[in-house]
């Protein structure tokens, strides 16, 4: 037997565990830790006996307890290598400062310096500083001139450039899993460290215990973001949320499941309509934005084989979104079917978990 439990989904954070008799794996930890362990408990699921946990992109409600849950119950993770590492940039503290700030440092160094004596009254170039540091500081001032630059923009921006080792290429200069172990151990205060790290590559197949997992590509802007195909006793479950459209690839892995987590993230009038900017407006209904209702109706209309007992509508917008206009949208297009009888359509929330559906 397979059973899911979608433990949350939508933009506030996903989570779902799918389990056999022997092998636990969760999807995303996009809940707090404790939220996470709570609605496990709640879902008759033992956070003791998690085999592993898998993330599809690095986007804060697909990763916001990773940490805490990987290190507090001591769970190796699986993620792409570039999804790896836009994750420890995301959650490394950043350790730059501004120019303005370091010049001031600066400056305050050097006054305590004089203060301390560090020129004292033994020292021939007594109450003056020595020529070396008149030279440095105004060439700093410069500096800070040149960086203000508006093609460089402020020094705020400067501030706000990720941490050393943290830009995309990072993912180039990425250490091997057990490199990323601290010598000080769990204890260690590098907040992106993880007891066990295992890459994965988009269309590569792996095992986890005896589920047999396939991750594919999907269309997000993300770093490297997939979606899930999950074998285990016969049973195929695929997962497939945070997606701008269904490409042909995804339309593939999604042939033959029989439970399906889906996005119907957006009712486009009401996105258009809505509170976000128009910026924010223009990114989700993008081609690496998220699947709109009628997106997924029009697939569910015509290219779906209707192999699902389940399709469970996932990553539903609290502000862009009503349930009964996703459920009404997917039914209405599942109803114009023949021959698609047995299409259970469930909503996953973001604010409880589901019952947990057997295969
Ligand atoms: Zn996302
Ligand atoms: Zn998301």
């Amino acid at each position: 037997m397979v059973r899911v439990s979608v433990l949350g989904s939508g933009s506030k954070g996903n989570c779902t565990v799918v389990s056999t008799s022997r092998t636990r794996i969760v999807l995303d930890a996009g809940l707090s830790c404790r939220e996470i362990v709570k609605r496990m408990r709640f879902s008759g699921e033992d956070p003791e006996k998690l085999d592993a946990v898998l993330i599809t992109h690095e986007h804060q409600d697909h990763v916001q307890g990773l940490s805490v849950l990987a290190r507090r119950w001591n769970v190796p993770v699986y993620a792409t290598q570039a999804t790896h590492a836009a994750w420890r940039a995301w959650i490394t503290p950043r350790t730059t400062m501004s120019l303005n700030a370091w010049l001031e440092l600066r400056r305050q160094q050097y006054a305590e310096s004089l203060k301390a004596g560090a020129y004292g009254e033994n020292d021939p170039a007594a109450g003056s500083p020595p020529s070396g540091a008149s030279v440095e500081i105004p060439s700093l001032a410069a500096a800070a001139e040149t960086h203000s630059q508006p093609e460089h923009g402020s020094s705020e921006t400067i501030a706000a450039q990720p941490a050393e080792g943290a830009s995309h290429n990072g993912a180039d200069v990425l250490p091997d899993p057990e490199e990323l172990i601290p010598s000080g151990g769990p204890a260690s205060a590098d907040p992106a460290y993880l007891p066990c790290v295992e890459h994965f590559r988009a269309g590569i197949p792996f095992e986890v215990g005896d589920i047999h997992v396939t991750p594919f590509t999907i269309p997000h802007d993300a770093a490297d973001p997939v979606g899930f195909v999950l074998q285990a006793e016969g049973v195929r479950v695929v997962v497939a949320t945070d997606l701008g459209y269904l490409a042909p690839n995804v339309r593939m892995h999604l042939r033959g499941a029989d439970l399906l987590i889906i996005e119907s993230n957006h009712d486009v009038e009401m996105l258009r309509d809505g509170p976000y900017p128009w910026i924010v407006k223009q990114r989700v209904l993008s081609r690496v934005g998220h699947l709109s209702n009628d997106a997924l109706g029009e697939y569910l209309s015509s290219e779906y084989d209707g192999a699902a007992r389940y399709v469970i509508l996932a990553h539903i917008s609290e502000s862009n979104n009503l349930p009964a206009l996703a459920r009404s949208s997917a039914e209405r297009a599942l109803d114009g079917r023949l021959g698609v009888l047995r299409n259970n359509v469930l909503l996953a929330s973001q604010h409880e978990p589901l019952k947990p559906i057997d295969l």
